[in-house]
């Protein structure tokens, strides 16, 4: 299992346009955060989890050539905004599974209407194969790679973590239902969401985050999603052992 972190940024990104603080002016290339979202490559299968708003270039800057499925988080511009830039793989390889909950199924048609009920013949569209997941109904993308969708809310939002073997993504979220606490035991690797030191009402900050840490005890946990009031090397000596704040394009195996 091969984790590739695309961008690590909250909705912003960072910088945030036209701010001057210290981490939005930092020379150090961990500072810099696109919009979340991740790479995972097993057993000859690589899987996107979000099409952010800064997909075509996270893509560039990775060297992606194919993709097995893409797995959606939920339907927030940051996280969803990039699916036409999937064009480039439907022209090599075809259409492309893309799976989600039913609400953002929901958003996503509303969003994207041009894709699901084309206006106009011509401009190449993106080709989506829809799937809907269900939050504990594990599906299998190719031959056998198993993911496990787990239901995380977001303010009153329910967003879907994803487990594959032990390996979990957990990012847009402020409670952990105690179900999916259950499902997220034994994890080598925790990806979790982590804005900032101070509460918000729709995500985690550094003490949330830290106490559902401490209850899952994963082996490694890397936070995401993190907002300019978080400076990567500041601020990591605040984090215990076993804690990090990832940053863009961090590789993490097991
Ligand atoms: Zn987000
Ligand atoms: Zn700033
Ligand atoms: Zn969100």
């Amino acid at each position: 299992m091969k984790l590739t972190f695309l961008g690590t940024g909250t909705s912003t990104g960072v910088p945030s346009i036209g701010c001057e603080c210290e981490t939005c002016t930092s020379e150090d290339s961990r500072d810099k955060r696109l919009r979340v979202s991740v790479i995972i490559e097993h057993a000859g299968h690589t899987l996107l989890i979000d099409t952010s708003s800064d997909f075509r270039q996270q893509a560039l800057r990775y060297g992606l050539k194919r993709l097995d499925g893409v797995l959606i988080t939920h339907c927030h511009a940051d996280h969803i905004f990039g699916l036409d830039d999937i064009r480039p793989l439907n022209f090599r390889f075809g259409a492309l599974g893309v799976y989600a909950n039913e609400r953002a199924w929901v958003d996503i048609k509303r969003i994207f209407k041009y894709i699901f009920e084309p206006s106009h013949f011509g401009g190449g569209l993106p080709q989506v194969i829809p799937n809907t997941i269900y939050p504990g109904a594990p599906f299998v993308i190719g031959k056998d790679l198993t993911v496990t969708p787990l239901e995380l809310i977001h303010g009153r939002l329910p967003v879907m973590a994803y487990r594959l073997n032990d390996f979990a993504y957990a990012t847009d979220l402020s409670e952990i239902p105690p179900t999916t606490m259950d499902a997220l035991r034994d994890l080598d690797v925790l990806v979790l969401d982590c804005l900032r030191f101070t509460q918000h009402p729709t995500h985690l900050w550094v003490d949330k985050a830290l106490d559902y840490v401490e209850r899952l005890k994963p082996r490694r946990t890397f936070f995401t999603h993190m907002a300019h009031d978080i400076k990567h090397v500041r601020d990591s000596a605040r984090l215990p052992e076993g804690v990090h704040f990832a940053y863009d394009g961090l590789v993490v195996t097991d």
